[in-house]
């Protein structure tokens, strides 16, 4: 897919929940929709390549016309095997991204009445899994790093006695100038060293960046990777970490306050890096003035990311 037109509200995405309900009334309707966004640019059967318009079969699968292959509209996608309407689903998503801090499994299951809790939890999590796009850009530019402390005992320093039990998380921010954040990045890493922070920058931000650290040894490696790195020193300055590293602090607070408020703080050191990968999607999107355009995105990458069966979601470990 190389094709960027802007979608337009209204037309590839509904402007209001009045236009959602209308545009999405029946199972059949939410299924057109997500062939529409699956096959962008037209289908192109999976087995021989054909791209003929496929036939619609009474079961709404797609069947080539040159092979007979049959493809269902959710195979491959986050909605694989599900017995729950994809009206169901499609809600879900309104309500995921139409509000501002998302929604928790509690919230979820009672506004769509879903049966278990573990169910609103789950297609929480395969969302979650939809909302990083492989292959992402790349911060630029002058880029704040610092790690942050997520749950445990609220004593003891950075980096210091008492933080043993809590996750550590490394986040990169842009930084405008004058003032203003750009686009964040996150990850949970195993420790503070620079086997952990280094190969994180290299990640995520584009090479010839200004990297922003304080003084600590972890980041030594920077400049050696093609980055211009500037270490702020606290000591020498007599400034509070927050005052030096705007960005980094403010959305650390920030995400510490979301994972309190909308998850109650019940996150789980394993599940922990799928909800920065929720945060992040938010967060790069906050000035977004169409909640529907979000709901398109989270559309577009949900039927593009694999399935994700309960099983592999309640014991997966992201990254360490
Ligand atoms: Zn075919």
């Amino acid at each position: 897919m190389t094709t960027t037109v802007l979608p337009v509200a209204g037309e590839d995405y509904p402007r209001t929940y009045q236009q959602f309900l209308k545009w999405f009334a029946d199972d059949g309707a939410c299924r057109k929709y997500l062939l529409r966004c699956r096959w962008q640019e037209g289908f192109r059967c999976p087995r021989c390549g054909e791209a003929s318009e496929p036939w619609l079969t009474t079961r709404g699968h797609l069947h080539c016309r040159l092979c007979g292959h049959q493809v269902s509209a959710t195979a491959g996608t986050i909605f694989e095997g599900t017995r729950i309407s994809l009206q169901t689903w499609f809600s879900a998503m309104w309500f995921v991204t139409s509000q501002k801090d998302g929604a928790s499994a509690l919230g979820l299951k009672r506004v769509l009445g879903l049966g278990s809790y573990q169910t609103a939890w789950a297609w929480l999590h395969k969302l979650r899994r939809a909302m990083v796009r492989p292959g992402r850009d790349r911060l630029s530019g002058r880029i704040e790093v610092d790690e942050t402390y997520v749950g445990g005992s609220e004593h003891g320093g950075k980096r210091g006695r008492g933080a043993e039990r809590k996750e550590i998380v490394v986040i990169a921010v842009e930084v405008h100038s004058p003032k203003g954040f750009g686009r964040v990045r996150m990850r949970r890493i195993p420790n503070v060293a620079g086997s952990s922070l280094i190969p994180f920058i290299c990640d995520v931000v584009e090479k010839r960046s200004e990297i922003l650290t304080d003084g600590w040894g972890g980041y030594n490696g920077v400049s050696d990777m093609g980055y211009s790195h500037n270490p702020v020193l606290l000591s020498g300055t007599g400034d509070p970490a927050h005052v030096s590293m705007p960005g980094v602090h403010r959305v650390a607070a920030l995400l510490k306050r979301w994972l309190l408020s909308t998850h109650q703080g019940s996150v789980s050191g394993k599940h922990l890096e799928y909800y920065l990968d929720e945060y992040t999607f938010r967060f790069n999107r906050r000035t977004s003035r169409s909640r529907g355009l979000l709901f398109y995105r989270l559309m577009q990458q949900a039927v593009a990311t694999a399935p994700a069966p309960y099983r592999c979601i309640v014991g997966n470990n992201h990254n360490l």
